[in-house]
């Protein structure tokens, strides 16, 4: 049997250099120790500044997770409650027009909304939320339920997703956030989150969202029992579905947080491995315009240092995010936008503040606009 050559440095560089696609070998290779930290860095800043120059994006956004009670039991999840669990909550209408108030108020272009799956609410509550929120304050830009959330309606409703999508646009869905891919390989899907939407569920609701004209964001959950491999397919798979459809906005790589979870006697992701990983998702997902340093998780020194290992974007100025503080995040639970320029000038790049679907916000005292759109390079 012949074997594959193995991937060297400076054939990987060539090919970025060349702007020729990576194989899962290549990206596999990158995640050697051995393969120094700074030139992957810098090759995978060399694509960041080709797609998106020096500019580095947020936006001002609020978080809403109506509730937390769970049908599911996630190992690496700190966030869900058991039904009658005194922590468990369920957001009554008041208090999620009240978020909703607050956000407007804020200056928030987008309301980024996940939660729990309730064992009680049927599909129509979860449509009702996306309804008050449109109707009250119909300019913010409603980013709402993952993948995972629309599979569970699609249980609770047996309906197709096409149409569960459909509606729910009717009501007010603006776009659809990038959550429960965690790692998409069954090695390991079936080890930390076994019974919810599966690899090939997640991509098929995304696909449709995409046919429907839905931009959708994705993640990765990685710094827990996955392997460089596991990473590494899934970046492939997300990368084979934005070749078919173009309709991922941003990927986001998510660290693990291990405090409260199952998980707990793991260790957090070193600096090192978020790095790393942030380099490597730039390098290989050659056809997603945004990769995105997510502050809340990363830390802001890291997420800072990102911005020059492949991220162009900083999410936003974040209010009320629950999900990682729940599991140990140490971050502030919001920046402002004085805080988070700062923060992009100091890494030597120009701040661009952006709506979710990346236009430039334009602002004139209390009022805004979204400008051009946001073009990349190749
Ligand atoms: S990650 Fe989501 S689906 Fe899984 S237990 Fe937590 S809230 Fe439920």
């Amino acid at each position: 049997m012949i074997r594959a050559k193995e991937p060297s440095l400076p054939e990987i560089r060539a090919k970025v250099e060349a702007g020729e696609r990576l194989t899962l070998e290549d990206g596999i290779f990158l995640y050697q120790p051995s393969v120094p930290l700074n030139e992957v860095g810098e090759l995978a800043n060399l694509v960041r500044e080709r797609k998106n120059g020096n500019f580095a994006y947020y936006n001002i956004n609020t978080h809403l997770n109506p509730t937390n009670v769970c049908v599911y039991r996630c190992i690496f999840c700190a966030f869900r409650s058991d039904l009658k669990d005194p922590k468990g909550y369920l957001m009554p209408d008041e208090q999620i027009l009240e978020r909703g108030r607050e956000a407007v108020e804020s200056g928030s272009t987008e309301m980024h909304i996940v939660g729990g799956l309730h064992h009680q609410m049927k599909y129509e509550w979860y449509r009702h939320v996306i309804a008050l929120l449109h109707q009250a304050y119909p300019r913010l830009h409603l980013k709402a339920w993952t993948a995972v959330e629309i599979n569970w309606f699609q249980h609770l409703t047996k309906k197709p997703v096409r149409e569960i999508l459909e509606d729910l646009m009717q009501a007010g869905l603006g776009s659809m956030p990038g959550g429960g891919a965690e790692i998409f390989h069954p090695e390991v899907r079936d080890q930390i989150c076994e019974h919810k939407a599966d690899a090939r569920n997640w991509i098929d609701i995304h696909r449709t969202a995409h046919q429907l004209g839905l931009k959708t964001n994705a993640t990765m959950l990685y710094g827990h029992i996955e392997k460089p491999y596991h990473r590494v397919d899934h970046l492939i798979r997300l990368r084979e579905l934005q070749d078919e459809t173009g309709g991922f906005q941003t990927f986001i790589p998510l660290a693990f947080h291990p405090a409260n979870t199952g998980l707990d006697h793991i260790k957090k992701p070193s600096g090192v491995l978020d790095l790393r990983t942030m380099a490597v998702s730039r390098l290989m997902l050659d056809n997603f315009d945004h990769i995105k340093a997510y502050w809340i998780m990363l830390g802001i020194g890291t997420a800072q240092t990102a911005l020059a290992y492949g991220a162009d974007d900083l999410d936003g100025t974040v209010r009320h995010e629950l999900i990682y503080h729940d599991a140990g995040a140490e971050t502030p639970e919001v920046l402002t936008v004085e805080q988070i320029e700062r923060l992009i000038r100091e890494a030597g790049r120009e701040p661009v503040e952006r709506d979710t679907l990346y236009h430039r916000v334009v602002r004139d005292g209390d009022n805004w606009t979204s400008g051009e759109l946001i073009t990349t390079g190749a």
